[in-house]
Protein backbone atom coordinates (compact mmCIF):
# COMPACT_ATOMS: atom_id res chain seq x y z
CA UNK A 1 0.00 0.00 0.00
CA UNK A 2 1.40 3.24 -1.05
CA UNK A 3 2.19 5.84 1.90
CA UNK A 4 -0.45 8.21 0.27
CA UNK A 5 -2.86 5.21 0.27
CA UNK A 6 -2.07 4.98 3.75
CA UNK A 7 -2.69 8.34 4.92
CA UNK A 8 -5.71 8.25 3.09
CA UNK A 9 -7.05 5.55 5.15
CA UNK A 10 -5.93 6.97 8.31
CA UNK A 11 -8.10 10.35 7.63
CA UNK A 12 -11.00 8.07 6.61
CA UNK A 13 -10.61 6.38 9.94
CA UNK A 14 -10.61 9.95 11.90
CA UNK A 15 -13.73 10.74 9.99
CA UNK A 16 -15.65 7.86 11.12
CA UNK A 17 -14.44 8.54 14.22
CA UNK A 18 -15.70 12.07 14.25
CA UNK A 19 -19.01 10.78 12.70
CA UNK A 20 -19.20 8.37 15.80
CA UNK A 21 -18.64 11.59 18.40
CA UNK A 22 -21.00 12.88 16.23
CA UNK A 23 -24.06 10.56 17.12
CA UNK A 24 -22.96 10.43 20.29
CA UNK A 25 -23.17 13.89 21.43
CA UNK A 26 -26.18 14.67 19.11
CA UNK A 27 -28.54 12.05 21.12
CA UNK A 28 -27.05 13.18 24.20
CA UNK A 29 -28.15 16.93 23.54
CA UNK A 30 -31.63 15.07 22.72
CA UNK A 31 -31.31 13.30 25.70
CA UNK A 32 -31.69 16.49 27.71
CA UNK A 33 -34.65 17.47 26.95
CA UNK A 34 -36.95 14.94 24.82
CA UNK A 35 -39.84 13.46 26.66
CA UNK A 36 -39.32 10.16 27.35
CA UNK A 37 -35.52 10.07 28.22
CA UNK A 38 -34.45 9.56 31.58
CA UNK A 39 -30.94 10.12 32.42
CA UNK A 40 -29.17 8.83 35.87
CA UNK A 41 -25.65 8.85 36.32
CA UNK A 42 -24.33 5.43 36.25
CA UNK A 43 -20.43 3.80 37.37
CA UNK A 44 -18.06 6.01 35.79
CA UNK A 45 -15.71 3.64 33.72
CA UNK A 46 -12.78 5.48 31.52
CA UNK A 47 -11.24 4.68 28.55
CA UNK A 48 -9.37 1.05 28.79
CA UNK A 49 -11.33 0.08 31.50
CA UNK A 50 -12.74 -3.96 30.96
CA UNK A 51 -15.80 -4.87 33.07
CA UNK A 52 -18.61 -7.25 32.79
CA UNK A 53 -22.34 -5.87 32.54
CA UNK A 54 -25.40 -8.35 31.85
CA UNK A 55 -23.55 -10.85 30.59
CA UNK A 56 -21.49 -9.34 28.22
CA UNK A 57 -17.77 -7.58 28.01
CA UNK A 58 -17.09 -4.03 27.92
CA UNK A 59 -14.80 -1.67 26.77
CA UNK A 60 -14.40 1.93 26.46
CA UNK A 61 -12.38 2.53 23.43
CA UNK A 62 -12.07 6.13 21.84
CA UNK A 63 -14.51 7.27 24.71
CA UNK A 64 -17.03 5.19 23.14
CA UNK A 65 -18.60 1.94 25.11
CA UNK A 66 -18.14 -1.09 22.92
CA UNK A 67 -19.13 -4.60 23.60
CA UNK A 68 -15.50 -6.65 23.63
CA UNK A 69 -17.31 -9.96 22.68
CA UNK A 70 -19.29 -8.82 20.22
CA UNK A 71 -15.79 -6.90 18.04
CA UNK A 72 -13.83 -10.00 18.75
CA UNK A 73 -16.38 -11.85 16.79
CA UNK A 74 -16.50 -9.69 13.99
CA UNK A 75 -12.30 -9.81 13.91
CA UNK A 76 -11.88 -13.68 14.28
CA UNK A 77 -13.75 -14.18 10.78
CA UNK A 78 -10.46 -12.70 9.59
CA UNK A 79 -8.76 -16.33 9.45
CA UNK A 80 -4.57 -16.59 8.95
CA UNK A 81 -3.96 -19.44 6.67
CA UNK A 82 -0.49 -21.23 6.84
CA UNK A 83 0.00 -20.90 2.77
CA UNK A 84 -0.19 -17.70 0.98
CA UNK A 85 -3.08 -18.25 -1.50
CA UNK A 86 -1.36 -16.47 -4.50
CA UNK A 87 2.10 -18.36 -4.12
CA UNK A 88 1.49 -21.25 -1.73
CA UNK A 89 4.57 -20.46 0.41
CA UNK A 90 4.52 -20.21 3.85
CA UNK A 91 3.47 -17.23 5.30
CA UNK A 92 5.12 -15.59 8.01
CA UNK A 93 2.53 -14.85 10.87
CA UNK A 94 5.03 -11.68 12.01
CA UNK A 95 5.46 -10.16 8.58
CA UNK A 96 2.64 -11.49 6.16
CA UNK A 97 -0.43 -11.09 8.76
CA UNK A 98 -1.22 -7.31 8.34
CA UNK A 99 -0.57 -7.85 4.67
CA UNK A 100 -2.75 -11.11 4.21
CA UNK A 101 -5.62 -8.98 5.88
CA UNK A 102 -5.50 -6.00 3.73
CA UNK A 103 -4.64 -7.80 -0.02
CA UNK A 104 -5.10 -11.76 1.06
CA UNK A 105 -1.42 -12.47 0.21
CA UNK A 106 1.81 -12.67 1.60
CA UNK A 107 4.25 -9.35 1.78
CA UNK A 108 6.32 -10.61 -1.51
CA UNK A 109 3.06 -11.73 -3.48
CA UNK A 110 1.91 -7.95 -2.72
CA UNK A 111 4.84 -6.26 -3.59
CA UNK A 112 5.28 -8.17 -7.21
CA UNK A 113 1.35 -7.11 -7.80
CA UNK A 114 2.57 -3.80 -7.04
CA UNK A 115 4.96 -3.86 -9.16
CA UNK A 116 3.15 -5.62 -11.88
CA UNK A 117 0.16 -3.15 -11.87
CA UNK A 118 2.79 -0.05 -12.51
CA UNK A 119 4.04 -1.80 -15.25
CA UNK A 120 0.77 -1.75 -16.42
CA UNK A 121 -0.36 1.84 -16.00
CA UNK A 122 -3.07 0.91 -13.58
CA UNK A 123 -1.64 2.09 -10.47
CA UNK A 124 -4.27 5.00 -10.29
CA UNK A 125 -7.37 2.21 -10.88
CA UNK A 126 -6.10 0.08 -8.57
CA UNK A 127 -5.45 2.60 -5.68
CA UNK A 128 -9.02 3.61 -6.81
CA UNK A 129 -10.25 0.10 -5.57
CA UNK A 130 -8.68 -0.28 -2.62
CA UNK A 131 -9.54 3.06 -1.37
CA UNK A 132 -13.30 1.90 -1.82
CA UNK A 133 -12.69 -1.55 -0.08
CA UNK A 134 -10.68 0.53 2.78
CA UNK A 135 -14.38 2.37 2.75
CA UNK A 136 -15.89 -0.85 2.59
CA UNK A 137 -14.79 -2.59 5.37
CA UNK A 138 -15.26 0.86 7.81
CA UNK A 139 -18.93 0.87 6.68
CA UNK A 140 -18.95 -2.88 7.95
CA UNK A 141 -17.63 -1.85 10.91
CA UNK A 142 -19.65 1.02 11.67
CA UNK A 143 -22.45 -1.57 10.76
CA UNK A 144 -21.22 -3.68 13.35
CA UNK A 145 -20.48 -1.26 15.92
CA UNK A 146 -24.15 0.56 15.24
CA UNK A 147 -26.14 -2.47 15.36
CA UNK A 148 -24.83 -3.36 18.71
CA UNK A 149 -25.79 0.28 19.99
CA UNK A 150 -29.12 -0.13 18.67
CA UNK A 151 -29.37 -4.15 20.42
CA UNK A 152 -28.35 -2.12 23.57
CA UNK A 153 -30.14 1.04 23.24
CA UNK A 154 -32.59 0.28 26.19
CA UNK A 155 -30.20 -0.39 28.45
CA UNK A 156 -26.74 1.31 26.72
CA UNK A 157 -25.00 4.17 28.68
CA UNK A 158 -23.56 7.00 26.59
CA UNK A 159 -20.11 8.65 27.57
CA UNK A 160 -20.89 12.90 26.29
CA UNK A 161 -18.12 15.09 24.99
CA UNK A 162 -17.97 16.24 28.77
CA UNK A 163 -16.91 13.12 29.95
CA UNK A 164 -19.94 12.40 31.96
CA UNK A 165 -21.58 9.27 31.53
CA UNK A 166 -25.46 9.06 31.04
CA UNK A 167 -27.41 5.87 31.03
CA UNK A 168 -31.02 6.30 29.12
CA UNK A 169 -33.99 4.55 29.47
CA UNK A 170 -36.66 4.17 26.59
CA UNK A 171 -35.84 3.39 22.75
CA UNK A 172 -33.86 5.52 21.08
CA UNK A 173 -34.28 2.97 18.32
CA UNK A 174 -35.15 4.75 15.47
CA UNK A 175 -33.15 7.87 16.38
CA UNK A 176 -30.13 5.39 15.71
CA UNK A 177 -31.36 3.60 12.73
CA UNK A 178 -31.48 6.99 11.06
CA UNK A 179 -28.59 7.92 12.13
CA UNK A 180 -26.70 4.75 10.76
CA UNK A 181 -28.01 5.44 7.43
CA UNK A 182 -27.26 9.05 7.47
CA UNK A 183 -23.68 7.81 8.18
CA UNK A 184 -23.41 5.19 5.73
CA UNK A 185 -24.66 7.16 2.82
CA UNK A 186 -22.13 9.96 3.58
CA UNK A 187 -18.96 7.31 3.72
CA UNK A 188 -20.39 5.56 0.40
CA UNK A 189 -20.22 8.86 -0.61
CA UNK A 190 -15.75 9.03 0.12
CA UNK A 191 -15.63 6.84 -2.23
CA UNK A 192 -13.68 7.20 -5.12
CA UNK A 193 -15.73 7.02 -8.77
ZN1 LIG B 1 2.58 -15.13 -1.55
Amino acid sequence: MSKDNVLKKQFVEKDVQRLRNLVQGKYADKSQTSVGFTKEQITQHKEGDVWVEGNKTWTIKDGIKQNVTKLDKARETINFPIFCPSCKKPMKPHLDKKWYNMFHRCFNCQIDFEAAIRREGLWEEYEKLTINSDIDGLINEFQIWMDDQIEHSAIQSYITEAGDIEKWTGSTKNKLLESKEETIKYLQSLKKA
